[in-house]
């Protein structure tokens, strides 16, 4: 079978607090509706592991990894929107780790494309501190491990995250080797993801940003996927597509002001799906940021998982409108005039 998700049951008990939007329910939420039997069939299940001190420190002070081990067994805050539970250790360990078993499954064949469903998420963890409830870079130890471990020189990671992946940007900002393209809401947490943040030295060009007013839906992110990330990708030809899935760009987020529907999800799948497939022989993985509007996060993970079934949940006549929309938001003149000297393909 093509497609594998990883999940386990250490991910429901990382609990930052009764009112934290970032809770158990979210993955409740999406592992019982993968058991439904229209999509069960459709995807195998793999169990994570943990990393290791060594692994994290390709992306982490060892000093940030003993603090945050030192949380082990108990509730301390972390930062003022990160906190943790007992269990929230092993959780960011074995999130970290799931993203390596689904990196083994693809390079050993056994599966082309995998989702890592997890919590905590990663995305705004730096360095050396937690940051916007993350403990771990998850996609970033991704992306070093198909370096050091695989051997890979061309990683693309895709963040739709409804927020800046800052985390992610920093641990790549001065490497060619990782191209990191975010699009996100701005001004907005965390504050960081300008068009002009391009990388430094043997990095510049990238990053690629694409800060977004408030109110864009399936047809302005369909635009920008289409007419900035496929251009760019068809030029760094990626050995390897990573994505930094976060569902708070769905229209009934509470803590997002976009307007995408799991249709438009869906799109922004089958267009990293394509980008995979033709670079990469499919090597595709995602795993799971934000996303707080339960039922947004079921039916958005659920549309992903049938495009990348090859079961599209997408009506004909919405692809053809996203296929063919020219609802360009202006920052994209901008974003165009700044990487067209790296990027050619974007002129
Ligand atoms: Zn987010």
């Amino acid at each position: 079978m093509a497609i594998a998700i990883v999940k386990d049951e250490i991910f429901l008990k990382h609990n930052p607090g009764e009112y934290h939007p970032e809770r158990p329910e979210r993955l409740e939420k999406i592992y019982s509706r993968l058991e439904k039997p229209d999509i069960a069939e459709l995807y195998k299940t793999l169990a994570p592991r943990e990393a290791t001190f060594e692994e994290l420190t390709w992306n982490h002070a060892p000093e940030y990894v003993k603090t945050v081990q030192q949380t082990s067994g108990q509730h301390v805050q972390l930062d003022a929107d990160t906190a943790t539970s007992p269990e929230s250790f092993e959780a960011a360990l074995k999130a970290v780790g799931a993203q390596f078993v689904g990196l083994g499954a693809i390079f050993s064949g056994q599966a082309q494309h995998v989702f890592a469903l997890v919590r905590p998420p990663g995305h705004h963890a730096e360095y050396d501190r937690a940051m916007g409830f993350c403990l771990f870079n998850n996609i970033a130890l991704a992306a070093h491990y198909a370096l050091k471990k695989l051997g890979l020189k061309r990683i693309l990671i895709v963040d739709w995250d409804l927020h800046h992946g800052n985390g992610t940007q920093k641990s790549f900002y001065t490497s060619k080797e990782v191209l990191f393209f975010s699009s996100h809401q701005y001004p907005y947490y965390p504050g960081t993801g300008r068009v002009e943040e391009i990388g430094e030295g043997e990095g510049r060009g990238f990053t690629v940003n694409v800060p977004l007013p408030a109110g864009c839906g399936d047809l302005e992110y369909a635009t920008v996927y289409r007419k900035i990330l496929l251009p760019v990708a068809e030029s760094f030809k990626p050995e390897l597509v990573l994505v930094s899935a976060g569902f708070d760009i769905y229209f009934g987020d509470p803590l997002g002001g976009m307007q995408v529907t799991p249709i438009g999800i869906a799109y922004l799948a089958r267009l990293v799906k394509q980008i995979a497939d033709k670079h990469c022989q499919g090597r595709l993985l995602l795993t799971l940021e934000g996303g707080y509007s339960l039922q947004g996060l079921a039916d958005s993970v659920a549309a992903v998982l049938f495009e990348l079934a090859g079961r599209s949940v997408i009506p004909t006549d919405k692809l053809e409108e996203m296929e063919e929309t020219d609802r360009e938001p202006e920052v994209l003149t901008h974003v165009r005039a700044i990487h067209k000297t790296f990027w050619p393909e974007l002129s």
